[in-house]
């Protein structure tokens, strides 16, 4: 498959393998569908072992379509349907938080949304911050640079007593992994199980089957399991290229 996963920079031997698993998580995405992308088996995964596990999606999505003739607010509305059943069917027990900036035009929105972010890192106080690279080369969607500088502003923001004061008290979370990593040093080890629901997470934006997933016609030609496949085998490249099975990998800061 895809575009998405496919050709991502491979972790290298001497990454480090599984954090200690966190109570709580926040992942951030720039779009509904991200988070499940990059890190759906790990979230699905620490959310099993009982982690509360809350999701920031940065834009509406209203873009994600390719049909030019759609209302972009019903494309919104839908995409965050989605993201609802999506996020349920993680197992993540925490908030799904929309900061709602217009899909494409976050780089537009970051100024006015780094407080609200740092806010609801004060407020929620994960262990465990996951979000885009904003470093990765040659990237051509400003949404994910976006959403990467962002999250990682953020991140410092809320963890220093002296930034944005008003705000909350300061929290520092003990990891930021960055997916979609320019250069992953980390890998979280998957199961099976948790591939399994990494797919079925990602089949609940339905909207994307057809533009970002290509499933053409999904009763009838076998593209769920073509797609199932795809997400399976870009798992087995990160975790082979480190001597396991499946891994989804990022670049790990400490915080
Ligand atoms: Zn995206």
């Amino acid at each position: 498959m895809s575009h998405i996963l496919a050709g991502a920079p491979l972790p290298g031997p001497g990454s480090s393998l599984d954090i200690d698993p966190p109570s709580v998580v926040v992942a951030v995405g720039a779009h509904p569908d991200d988070i499940e992308f990059h890190c759906g088996a790990t979230l699905a995964r620490w959310s099993a072992r009982g982690a509360v596990v809350h999701l920031v999606i940065c834009t509406d999505g209203s873009k994600g379509t390719w049909d030019p003739d759609a209302d972009t607010a019903e494309v919104a509305q839908l995409r965050t349907a989605e993201a609802t059943d999506a996020a349920a069917a993680l197992g993540a027990t925490g908030e799904v938080v929309l900061l709602g900036a217009v899909d494409g035009e976050l780089a537009r929105a970051v100024p006015d949304l780094h407080d609200p972010l740092v806010a609801t890192l004060r407020r929620l106080m994960p262990d465990v911050v996951v979000g885009h690279d904003p470093w990765r080369r040659y990237r051509l969607h400003p949404d994910h640079r976006a959403a990467g500088f962002l999250t990682v502003d953020a991140c410092v923001a809320a963890r220093d007593p002296h930034f944005v004061p008003h705000l909350g008290t300061a929290h520092r979370p003990e990891w930021l992994l960055l997916f979609e990593a320019d250069e992953p040093d980390h890998v979280e080890v998957a199961g099976e199980e948790a591939m399994a629901v990494k797919v079925t997470a990602l089949l609940a934006h339905r909207s994307q089957w057809r533009s970002t997933m290509l499933i053409d016609d999904p009763d009838q030609d076998g593209g769920q399991e073509r797609f199932a496949t795809g997400v399976l085998d870009a798992a087995r490249e990160v975790g082979g290229a480190v001597g396991q099975g499946f891994g989804e990998s990022f670049r790990r800061l400490g915080l």
